[in-house]
């Protein structure tokens, strides 16, 4: 019973762990080819792309396999309009219903996109469109991914799981084995020829799982192959259109491999931290072709680790990091000036570092500054009788700066005083200064001593 507990125990972690990371997606999502079939696909279609495009695609590879997934991981929580790209319900599917599937609409307008980024330059955006093109492209493969009747007795997530099960049982076809890849000329055209071979295996599948009630079969490991392979083509065949209307050369790749970080946003005017609130620090980490960097980065304010994470539910997240500085991590620093130190490393590029210099709000701690040697002089005068002629008289008073430079010298003594009377002849008064001698140094060990001496005596 004990060890049967335990063993739930470690399963109910293990499951909230497994979905905290993504790691178990439900079977009722409806996301075809789970993340491992995507970047299979991704990946493979990358080998197919002529010369020079596929370098540049292989060097971002790793870009690429994170774009392609944004689709299910990002997009479907932002925008309302997201779940129809992902299917075509061919046999209920109207023009004028877009929840029958708007998959064909996704190609047209992302393939576009692609071709307008490479147009530009801006390899950031081509890449982020390449991966999210290709997931809508790869999900029509899937045949549950072409028919109204997509999840019988909820076997959808058998087909989704299936690619990145099976692909070891595969024969995948090699670039060798085609000729060049061809652009397409009419895209929702292709869409629908995709979608129709993907709905054409339904009755195969349907009656394997359910009819003969089999688990799996050669023969839909067979199916799947052909619909695998002809994702790896198909994929690149869309991103060859793209490349085709940008009418673009390929870019040369930088020989140099550092990266850029920046600040975007975050830090308050002025550098200045509030010690009272948390803050976050909004940065980019940026290759020389201006490709986010999707690696490591860590960041730490003097020696102290801060978190950073990747910008989460953003349309193009790569390459933007946040750094979540606690007011924690503020405290006992305030006035003082503070360094946040960024490292960003991995993907083949050298490690780079950023120092922002930063200063806390607030007033420094209480300290007794030595500002320079003076001292601290005090004359007490005594008021003396004067004989015989009843006047009395004040000594000068007065402050006086050490001029001998003697520091940790506390001495007391008595001088004469020069007092003036009316009556000279009977001039007989004496006046009694006492003179302490502070050197700053010593009054800081001396402080409340030096204190209660300055505000009552002076
Ligand atoms: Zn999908």
């Amino acid at each position: 019973m004990q060890v049967l507990r335990k063993t739930l125990a470690a399963a109910v972690v293990l499951l909230i762990l497994s979905t905290l990371l993504g790691l178990l997606p439900g079977p009722m999502t409806a996301q075809a080819w789970w993340d491992d079939g995507h970047k299979i696909i991704a990946s493979r279609a990358i080998d197919f792309l002529p010369e020079g495009w596929r370098q540049f695609f292989s060097k971002y590879e790793w870009v690429i396999n994170e774009t392609t997934l944004y689709p299910d991981t990002i997009y479907k929580s932002l925008y309302a309009d997201e779940d129809p790209r992902h299917f075509m319900d061919l046999e209920v599917w109207k023009p004028s219903d877009p929840s029958t599937g708007t998959l064909h609409l996704a190609v047209e307008e992302f393939t576009t996109k692609m071709a307008d980024a490479i147009r530009a330059g801006d390899w950031n955006s081509a890449l982020l469109y390449a991966g999210r093109v290709a997931h809508y492209v790869a999900d029509i493969h899937q045949p549950y991914h072409s028919t109204v009747y997509y999840n019988p007795k909820g076997l959808h997530s058998v087909l989704d799981s299936s690619l990145g099960k099976h692909i070891g049982e595969m024969t995948l076809i090699q670039p060798g084995e085609v000729g060049p890849v061809q652009p397409i000329a009419n895209l929702t055209e292709f869409i629908f020829d995709v979608a129709w071979q993907s709905n054409s295996f339904l009755p195969i599948i349907n009656r394997t799982l359910i009819d003969e009630g089999k688990s799996w079969s050669p023969e839909l490991t067979t199916i799947i192959q052909n619909r695998t392979n002809a994702a790896f083509i198909d994929v690149a065949r869309v991103w060859v259109t793209a490349i085709a209307r940008a009418g673009m050369s390929p870019p040369a790749l930088p020989g140099d491999n550092s990266l850029t970080i920046g600040v975007t946003g975050g830090v308050p005017a002025g550098g200045l931290l509030d010690p009272s609130k948390d803050a976050y620090v909004y940065l980019f980490v940026n290759d020389k072709l201006g490709v986010g960097f999707i690696g490591t980065v860590s960041a730490q304010l003097e020696t102290n680790p801060l978190v950073v994470s990747p910008l989460g539910q953003d349309p193009a997240p790569m390459g933007k990091y946040v750094i979540y500085v606690p007011k924690t991590a503020l405290t006992g620093r305030s006035g003082q000036n503070v360094t946040l130190t960024v490292s960003a490393e991995g993907q083949g590029y050298a490690k780079q570092t950023l120092s922002l210099g930063l200063a806390v709000m607030g007033a420094p701690p209480a300290t007794i500054a030595p500002a320079d040697d003076s001292y601290l002089v005090i004359l007490v005068v005594v008021l003396a009788a004067v004989v015989g002629g009843g006047t009395i008289a004040v000594g000068r008073r007065r402050k006086a700066r050490a001029r001998d430079g003697k520091a940790n010298q506390l001495s007391l003594f008595l001088r004469k005083d020069t007092v003036w009377s009316s009556r000279k002849p009977v001039l007989l008064m004496k006046s009694m200064a006492l003179k302490f001698l502070v050197s700053t140094s010593a009054m800081t060990s001396l402080a409340p001593l030096s204190f209660s001496l300055r505000s009552s005596s002076l």
